[in-house]
Order: C-alpha cells, then sequence, then structure tokens
C-alpha cells in the first residue's frame, strides 16, 4: 500500500490547489515544497510585483496632482517603505500557505527538494541533506519554473538581480538597467522609473512587449519615453563588469558599430523562464520530458498515466490563472469515479500586463487572426479610449479596444484592451467568447455610463455602423441603379 493517495510536489498555484481540494475530498495527501510555500506567484511573482505597481502608481499620480486641480507642498519619497510594505503583502498572503495553514485543511506536507526513485516513489532530502522516502498512489507535479539567466561575457559571479533578488532590496536604486523588455521586465522596470530610479532597459527585438499587439507595443513604449524611461531597443549586451558597486555594461545596438555603455547600480535580468524539470530524476519514473517542460494529454497525464503535471513545469504560457485552471481539472479527475475524468478545455488564455496602462489580451491577435482566415472574412474593430467619457473624466484617454471578429456572424475570435484597468474590462470579452456570445449580441447590452465598460459595446456598436449598415447601403444602391 502507498503512503498516500496523492503526493504533490510544489505548493505553488496549480499544487495547492490540487492539494488542499483533494484532502477536502478526503483523500490521504502529501504536499512537498522545496522552499517557499505559496510558489513564485505568491513569493517572487505576481504579488510582489502588483505590490510594487500599486506603490508606483501612487507615486506617479502625484506627480499629476496640479494636472487634477490638486496643489500638494513637495512630496517625500521614502522608497525603502515601498518594498517594506511589499515584504508585508507578501508575508500577509503565504500565511495562508505556509505548513500550520495547509494541516488546518488537512493536508499533509514536508519540505526539501522531490525527485523520483521510481514512479510511486519520490525522495525527499531536506536542507540538512537529510533524505526520506514516500509513495504515492497518484502524484501531481506542480514545481513551477525559474528565471532563465542567458550566458552574457562577465555576468557570472556578479550580483545582478532577478525576480526572485529585486524585492530583497533595502533600497530603490539610483539606476537600474533591466535586460528584457518582456511582460516582467517592463512591469518592473516601469515601477522602478516611477519610484525614483532611473532606469534602462535593453531589449533585443525592435519594440518592447513583442508578443502583443503592435499598436499597443506603441502605445506602452511611448507611454516609457514620456516616463522617462531609457530604451536600448535593437540591442544585446556585449559584456558586462561589476566594479566598485557598479554594473558597466557594453551594449550592442543594432546598424551601430560604436558600442554604447551604460553604468548603473542594479542590474535585473528579465529574459524569460524555464520549467523546473532538472531536479526531479523524471527519467527514473518513464516520465517524457525536454528542457521546455513536461508534455501532458488532455487530462494534464504524463507519459505515466497516474503522474499528472499542472502549471509552469508543463510549458509556456506561465500564468497562474492557467496553472489553477489546470489544477481544478486534475482536481476533478483525480477525486471522481473515472468515467467522469475531466479534460483540460480548449478556451483562450486571456493575459494581463500590468503596465500603466495595462495590455490586456485573449484570443486571436490582428496578425494571427489574418493568417488563419481570408482577410474578407474578418471584421476588425477599433476604439479609442479617446471616445470614452470615463477616461476623458479620469484623464486616461491612451490606449484603445480593439475587437477582432468573423464578418458576418459577429463571432469574437480575439481582442485588445489597453488602458487604465484593461485586465478587468477583458473579462467580458473571455465570458462572451466562452459563451460564444457574438458582437452584436453585446450590443444590445445596457453598460453603466459613465463607465470605461462602454468602451467595449461602443466597439460592439461597429458591427452595425461599419458592417451591416455600409453592406445594406450598397445592396440598396446596386438593386435602385
Ligand atoms: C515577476 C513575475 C510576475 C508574475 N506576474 C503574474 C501575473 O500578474 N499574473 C499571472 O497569472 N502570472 C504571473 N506570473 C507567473 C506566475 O507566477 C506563475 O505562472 C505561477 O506561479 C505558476 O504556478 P505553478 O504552480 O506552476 O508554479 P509555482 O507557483 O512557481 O510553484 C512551484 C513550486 O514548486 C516548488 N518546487 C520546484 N521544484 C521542486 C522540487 N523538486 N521539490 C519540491 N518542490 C519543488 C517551488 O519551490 C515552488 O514553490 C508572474 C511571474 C513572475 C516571475
Amino acid at each position: 500500500m502507498p503512503d498516500y493517495s496523492l503526493i504533490v510536489i510544489g505548493a505553488g498555484a496549480g499544487g495547492l490547489v490540487v492539494a488542499i481540494g483533494a484532502a477536502r475530498a478526503g483523500k490521504k495527501v502529501l504536499l512537498i515544497e522545496k522552499g517557499h510555500y505559496g510558489g513564485d506567484c505568491t513569493n517572487f511573482g505576481c504579488i510582489p510585483s502588483k505590490s510594487l505597481i500599486a506603490s508606483a502608481h501612487h507615486a506617479h499620480s502625484v506627480h499629476q496632482n496640479e494636472q487634477y486641480g490638486v496643489v500638494l507642498p513637495s512630496p517625500i519619497f521614502q522608497a525603502q517603505k515601498t518594498l517594506e510594505r511589499v515584504r508585508g503583502i507578501v508575508s500577509q498572503i503565504r500565511t495562508h500557505e505556509e505548513p500550520d495553514a495547509l494541516r488546518q485543511k488537512g493536508v499533509e506536507t514536508l519540505t526539501g527538494l522531490a525527485s523520483f526513485v521510481d514512479d510511486h516513489t519520490l525522495s525527499v532530502r531536506d536542507a540538512q541533506g537529510q533524505e526520506r522516502r514516500v509513495t504515492g498512489d497518484n502524484i501531481v507535479i506542480a514545481a513551477g519554473s525559474h528565471p532563465f539567466v542567458p550566458p552574457l561575457n562577465g555576468l557570472q559571479g556578479t550580483p545582478f538581480l532577478t525576480n526572485e533578488t529585486i524585492f530583497d532590496l533595502k533600497e530603490v536604486p539610483k539606476t537600474l538597467a533591466v535586460l528584457g523588455a518582456g511582460p516582467i521586465g517592463s512591469e518592473l522596470g516601469q515601477a522602478f522609473q516611477r519610484l525614483g530610479s532611473q532606469v534602462t532597459m535593453i531589449h533585443r527585438k525592435e519594440r518592447i512587449l513583442d508578443r502583443e499587439d503592435p499598436e499597443a507595443q506603441k502605445v506602452v513604449q511611448e507611454q516609457f519615453k514620456k516616463e522617462g524611461i531609457t530604451l536600448c531597443l535593437s540591442s544585446e549586451i556585449q559584456q558586462v563588469r561589476y566594479e566598485n558597486g557598479h554594473f558597466i555594461l557594453s551594449i550592442k545596438q543594432a546598424n551601430d558599430s560604436q558600442l554604447k555603455t551604460v553604468e548603473v547600480e542594479q542590474f535585473l535580468i528579465s529574459t524569460g523562464r524555464k520549467p523546473n524539470v532538472s531536479d526531479l530524476n523524471l527519467a527514473a519514473a518513464g516520465i517524457h520530458y525536454s528542457e521546455k517542460g513536461i508534455p501532458v494529454d488532455a487530462y494534464g497525464r504524463t507519459t505515466v498515466p497516474h503522474i499528472w503535471a499542472v502549471g509552469d513545469i508543463i510549458g509556456s504560457p506561465f500564468f497562474t490563472h492557467l496553472a489553477e485552471h489546470q489544477a481544478r481539472a486534475v482536481l476533478t479527475s483525480l477525486i471522481m469515479p473515472s468515467f467522469l475524468k475531466k479534460k483540460w478545455d480548449k478556451q483562450p488564455v486571456p493575459r494581463v500586463t500590468f503596465t500603466d496602462p495595462e495590455i490586456a489580451s485573449v484570443g486571436l491577435s490582428e496578425k494571427e487572426a489574418l493568417n488563419l482566415y481570408p482577410a474578407n472574412s474578418l471584421a476588425i474593430y477599433f476604439h479609442p479610449m479617446s471616445a470614452v467619457d470615463r477616461a476623458i473624466t479620469a484623464g486616461r484617454t491612451e490606449g484603445f479596444v480593439k475587437i477582432i471578429t468573423k464578418k458576418w456572424s459577429g463571432q469574437i475570435l480575439g481582442a485588445t484592451i489597453v488602458s487604465d484597468r484593461a485586465g478587468e474590462l477583458l473579462g467580458q470579452i473571455s465570458i462572451a467568447m466562452y459563451a460564444r456570445l457574438p458582437l452584436r449580441k453585446i450590443a444590445n447590452v445596457i453598460f453603466p455610463y459613465p463607465t470605461y465598460s462602454l468602451a467595449i459595446r461602443q466597439t460592439a456598436d461597429q458591427w452595425l455602423t461599419k458592417t451591416i449598415i455600409p453592406s445594406l447601403r450598397n445592396l440598396f444602391k446596386r438593386s435602385s441603379k
């Protein structure tokens, strides 16, 4: 008899959902965590970054006060308090995810690094090197991912930062270089600039946030420039030196033979993430994997059917909401009779980059839609926030709503929203896509005035004004000739 009905590896977003849910359903559950209960999201990801962004937003608003008719004496920034606040919020949230709290929910925990001995047995080694072996009927791998650090010349041995160390800073640095302007680099770069750092962002591509709609990239890039962030685009670091407490970075920009030198106090590397496959000894259990992650079937099973995997460990995209969504499906399969096993549904995964303005998207981008469908079968509707009364009253007219649909049916294929609180607005589009609600029906819904959400209804109105009415007019014109 195995020791446990279920063993979960990793107490992060995905692992906690499975472990707590299975314990509630009466299973004997062991949750193994190598270090930080709560995982990346709580300790080094979503929670500290969004807490920092909230402080940065306040700091930025103070500079805009006069524009809103509020005149205050010069504010005093205590940037170190911002970082203390971030750490306070992380500890507060983590208390619900620590072993004591988990025990009360019926989950047994074991702290140490887990690796497979065979397909039912795990070795768990604690910080003192003590080993314990445990066996499980089913095993769920929710071991997450870690920051990818590129092999830059001269980097090794220097005190560079990643998302795992930046929130430990005691002070906001005077100067900060950020390598990689993806979501993490862009969010943290803008936040530190607003908190008083002079930020230089170095990015390989021509535009920041390269997965996003080009119009969205442009809005956020303009905002970064306006806030004084130095952008080194189409650029790569050739050499890193660390001297007298400063990083000296030699940067090569495409089409420029001269190397540019940037000297900064702190250097953040945010060049992507890699699944944590290497410590697990997956081969001992016969689980197929690559450095991109562990492949799973439609139910979340690895190549060994009683071993499941959820979250970042299965590969990109890396989101808490996706890890939780997958974990819920696996949990259902584990606690229900086998004929009620639950497949992961194929609904589009929304994503939000919490820059200011935010970029929120779901489904196909304009480019992806044009690659999949003939252009004349699509309609792409664009509505600027400068035409939305709530945005005008709030002084937040930057950005837009873009919705991509099948032309005649109005079926929504995707959307991108750039605005203040774009992430909150996007949920409405996700619901419409999930419920297969066409854009023309959204145009019939009463939205409260004046809200940012009205931007969605105003975009939906265009199905009638830009697609149907002009077509009817053409039809009448032709028939009256
Ligand atoms: C700076 C930053 C900001 C982010 N912001 C957002 C956001 O705003 N929204 C969003 O949706 N996502 C965000 N993410 C991504 C999000 O944090 C991850 O997608 C999410 O945490 C993945 O959950 P998980 O359960 O797969 O892994 P994790 O939450 O990372 O949990 C994995 C756990 O497994 C443990 N572990 C690993 N290997 C072993 C082992 N061998 N033995 C025992 N334990 C092990 C780890 O210590 C870790 O605690 C952000 C990430 C970062 C880095």
